[in-house]
């Protein structure tokens, strides 16, 4: 352990915070306020009802939510009991749930409503013993739980379980080169070391820490600098359900004035449609956001300079983080900013590049990206060769590919792993590719990712039909509709005769990303 951290787990931050301040205001969700007393009651209510189901500490409750308080309400029930929160991409197909349901051995399922569609079925294809439906019951099944009936009435029969830094506390999935998401297990410490290495980069004081939380809350960025850290400074976390339509979009804007936001987080995709947005004048001059930290893929040179023609208050500034490493692992602060880079690490933390034989490169010098400290997950979940092949005496190897100025910051040129990063969500080509290689026309394929006009990586699918056969895009995308989620769906199908191919078969990927530029 580097350093230390003024609590143990999530759940003595509340204790914390109700010793400071009973009444303050810890979550805004839309007309629903929540004061630090009254998040307490709620939290104690769902961990009474957890352990009276039978769970245990150690166990596993995935949760298929959209954002919501009962989201943050539900973490840090999971957290009192001493049991493991597994927070799952909503924007899934059912395969892909049952997979990590299974996968991550989850005993129950918190689920929102909308949902229910790719749900329907869960409890059969997986050990999920009780489904507990947080805004209504959608089915009809008798392992179905409506949770306003659990909540209706405040109870406290549970006591704390008092965990370790080095517990498990949450297990976020992420896809590997090897296609199959992979469960990477984060601890209390891993987590709590991003919290609170990024109030001390950024200087944040006691309840200067509002965030507008409306990215997808089970990802692990969002987890703990929009959920986890407003909490831990007590300031409070303002919760946007969707931002779907230009409105919405106003909607957030507006929040970020009215709660006078210092920081606002997003991706790149986000900072780019803001530097388009046509905003009130006076939201120009009355917003207090010293720092715009953009992160998840590349913010490209012309978002930047688009964004800060509109917004001439505070700064766009980029940080980079992994799942493995509980998300932000550097960050630009807003005063000491460097152009193109991804910033400096958070305290304590140590950023270096590798050579290909995992030696130390000189600063300056390109490699792979390799992060060592407090934040470095404690493996993936039941994969301990896969864990090894990552982790070299404490450094995690990312699979970015940069470099490391002499001052420190951190700069990404490339990726090592074959990841297309669409809109700030991963998608693993091999995933795509396991399903084409199943379908009986087919040959060959390789998935690339292609820059759309605003810069987002998208999917696209280069096929080779068996010999004789005939395919058509349709077909192919009709194919794949019902077993990916969309975002992952290719938006084009190439045909080839025979894709390009090196002399022991490999694929070559990199001549197809070569056809697709000229
Ligand atoms: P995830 O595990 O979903 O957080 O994805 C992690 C990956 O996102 C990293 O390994 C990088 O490839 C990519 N990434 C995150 N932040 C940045 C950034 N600011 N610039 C470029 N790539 C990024």
């Amino acid at each position: 352990m580097n350093r230390e951290y003024p609590v143990n787990n999530f759940y003595q931050i509340i204790g914390n915070n109700l010793r400071k301040k009973q009444n303050k205001t810890a979550i805004i969700d839309g007309d629903i306020k929540i004061s630090n007393l009254d998040l307490k009651k709620h939290i104690d209510t769902v961990a009474s009802y957890l352990v009276e189901s039978g769970i245990k500490p150690g166990d596993k409750i995935a949760m298929i939510m959209a954002n919501s308080y009962m989201f943050i309400v539900n973490l840090f029930a999971i957290s009192k009991i001493g049991a493991v929160a597994v927070p799952v991409n909503n924007f899934l197909k059912h395969d892909e749930y049952a997979y990590i349901l299974n996968d991550s051995e989850a005993k129950l399922l918190f689920a929102s409503a909308k949902f229910a569609s790719e749900i329907k079925g869960l409890t059969i294809a997986t050990k999920i013993e009780k489904v507990i439906w947080v805004d209504g019951v959608p089915l009809e099944n008798e392992k179905n739980i409506d949770y306003t009936k659990i909540t209706d009435k405040f109870r406290d029969t549970t006591s704390f379980v008092d965990k370790d830094l080095n517990d498990l506390a949450v297990i976020i999935y992420t896809s590997g080169t090897t296609g199959k998401p992979k469960g990477a297990m984060l601890s209390y410490q891993n987590l709590l070391s991003i919290i609170y290495g990024a109030i001390e980069h950024y200087n944040i004081k006691e309840g200067q820490a509002k965030f507008i939380c409306y990215l997808p809350m089970f990802h692990a960025f969002t987890l703990a600098v929009t959920v986890l850290l407003p909490i831990a400074t007590n300031s409070g976390v303002i919760i946007v359900r969707s931002i779907a339509t230009k409105k919405d979009f106003a909607q957030l804007l507006k929040l970020v004035l009215l709660h006078r936001c210092q920081y606002f987080v997003g991706v790149p995709d986000i900072f780019s449609a803001m530097a388009r947005a046509k905003l009130p004048w006076y939201f120009h001059w009355f917003h207090n956001v010293k720092g715009w930290v953009s992160g998840a893929s590349p913010l490209s040179e012309d978002v930047i300079t688009r964004f800060s023609k509109t917004f001439k208050r505070g700064k766009l500034v980029q940080g980079y983080g992994l799942s493995e490493c509980a998300s932000g692992v550097s960050l630009n602060k807003p005063w000491a900013n460097k152009f193109g880079s991804v910033g400096t690490p958070l305290p304590s933390f140590e950023i270096e590049a590798f050579s290909e034989d995992f030696r130390l490169e000189p600063r300056g010098e390109v490699g792979e990206l390799c992060i060592k400290g407090d934040c470095v997950m404690l493996g993936y979940y039941n994969r301990p060769e896969e864990t090894a092949e990552v982790i070299t005496d404490g450094w995690f190897k990312t699979g970015d590919i940069g470099y490391v100025d002499q001052d420190g910051y951190v700069f990404i040129i490339d990726r090592k792993k074959d990841l297309i990063i669409h809109k700030g969500m991963n998608i693993y080509p091999r995933e795509i590719e396991e399903f084409l290689y199943t379908h009986e026309k087919i040959q060959a394929c390789a998935v690339i990712g292609i820059k759309d006009i605003e810069e987002n990586e998208t999917p696209v699918a280069y096929i080779e039909a068996k010999e004789g056969v005939e395919i058509s895009e349709k077909e192919v995308k009709d194919y794949l509709k019902p077993l990916l989620a969309p975002f992952k769906q290719p938006r084009k199908i190439f045909f080839m005769e025979k894709l390009p191919r090196n002399a022991t078969g490999k694929i070559l990927k990199r001549e197809l990303r070569l056809i697709n530029n000229n």
